[in-house]
């Protein structure tokens, strides 16, 4: 991957506390496409996870909404990918109180990627994510094949491969320059549409 910029080495990996930035920063647009690089020492192998700010669900009404994801096994796929990731309603309605509230920590987060967006516009995608979960059924898919039967992985530390249970490591993480991935999906996770790299 070239053009890697390792998030732990700047200041904005530290400045937020425990808030789990890298889900919120993979949601930029301008920094390239976060990833994560896993390696399995056993196997002397390296695999790597790449999000998308440019995955959408088309809802019923037409209009769009960014899709959340996670890192995962996918038994299919037979490769760590990109998931979706489906927030509880409560923790979509936390959100919401916490900018109501005027949560300094919350504000200060949404200053730090909004690009000058006011809070209200986060309110509303909020609000519309909120409406869209209600309605899903679907558990997570994996994204690049849609599989159902995914299981998440870390994004830090150490742990044991969901399949094989060989040693897996996070080695990096961060932002890389590669090859930007659209796609529209519909609101179970099915993919409608497919442009760019995956
Ligand atoms: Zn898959």
């Amino acid at each position: 991957m070239g053009g890697v910029s390792d998030q732990r080495n700047s200041s904005q990996a530290t400045e937020n506390g425990d808030y789990p930035v890298p889900e919120r920063l993979r949601e930029t647009k301008s920094m390239g496409r976060g990833f994560v690089e896993y390696h399995l020492p056993e196997s002397k192998r390296t695999e790597g996870v790449l999000w998308s700010a440019f995955l959408d669900y088309r809802l019923p009404n037409g209009a769009k909404l960014h899709i959340l994801q996670q890192a995962a096994w996918c038994p299919v796929c037979r490769a760590f990918v990109i998931a979706e990731e489906l927030p509880s309603v409560e923790s979509l309605e936390e959100e919401i109180r916490l900018f109501q509230t005027g949560d300094p920590n919350q504000l200060r987060i949404w200053e730090f990627v909004s690009n000058g967006a006011p809070v209200e516009d986060r309110i509303a995608e909020l609000r519309r994510r909120i409406e869209w979960r209600r309605s899903r059924i679907s558990p997570p898919r994996c994204l690049h094949c849609g599989n159902l039967e995914i299981v998440p992985i870390p994004e830090i530390g150490e742990f044991r491969h969901p399949q094989t249970g060989e040693r897996v490591i996070v080695t990096s993480s961060g932002f890389a320059d590669a090859a930007p991935w659209f796609a529209e999906f519909s609101p179970e996770g099915e993919q409608l549409t497919d442009q760019g790299a995956s």
